[in-house]
């Protein structure tokens, strides 16, 4: 989560070289694309496109995710133990973080918040190695980022239950190696149903304690 301060030799390499500067400005791009976030996945996908747009979660969705209960996706950590890191800025305030990190030592296992699909296995630049998850509904996406390794036996396509062991916390992709986390982040997907495309929303409301939730 350290910032890199790539932004600078971009700007200063596109008007002394140009055509070195489309090369390298695609190459940073890819080490600039957010941790976690499906923005990973489209430079993957080739596409030169903008971050995911944080799109706020309605009431009606919030309640409709927190009715779900979802398991902190950490074993052992309670929900009260989280922080809300949803807005806090990364790389020197060049991008939003659109996630929220949960720091724990490096091997705790990582658990489905619930039933679903395990959708992709994707190894990025800044994420590391990743989980995408859809929800039963196939209208939200979980991802889990920065893992150690994937639990034995994981696969794209198959069923998840919630609990489930999916991998375990690790500092991969851009994360401090001193600092292990998981990196939480909850997407609301497109029609089209893409996994590596999707709109923020906030997850501590939604793990934390509230009304109805002891
Ligand atoms: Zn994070």
């Amino acid at each position: 989560m350290a910032p890199v301060p790539v932004p600078g030799w971009r700007r200063a390499l596109r008007p002394a070289v140009p055509g070195l500067a489309l090369g390298a400005g695609w190459g940073l791009a890819v080490l600039l694309l957010p941790a976690g976030q499906p923005a990973t996945a489209w430079a993957a996908e080739g596409a030169a496109s903008a971050p995911a747009s944080i799109a706020p979660a309605t009431a009606e969705e919030l309640a409709e995710l927190a009715a779900r209960r979802l398991l902190v996706p950490v074993e052992g950590v309670a929900p009260a133990a989280l922080r809300d890191t949803f807005k806090e800025a990364r790389d020197a305030g060049a991008r939003p973080h659109d996630a929220i990190d949960i720091p724990a030592p490096h091997g705790t296992p990582v658990l489905a918040v619930e039933d679903g699909q395990l959708v992709k296995l994707f190894t990025s630049v800044p994420g590391g190695l990743t989980v995408y998850q859809f929800d039963p509904s196939g209208r939200w996406a979980y991802y889990y980022a920065h893992l150690d390794r994937y639990a034995e036996g994981i696969r794209e396509g198959m069923a998840l239950q919630r609990g489930q062991v999916i991998g375990f916390v690790g500092s991969t992709g851009n994360a401090s190696p001193d600092a292990p986390h998981l990196h939480f982040a909850i997407f609301r997907l497109r029609p089209e149903q893409q996994w590596w495309r999707g709109e923020a929303v906030n997850p501590y409301p939604v793990l934390t304690p509230g009304p109805g939730r002891p």
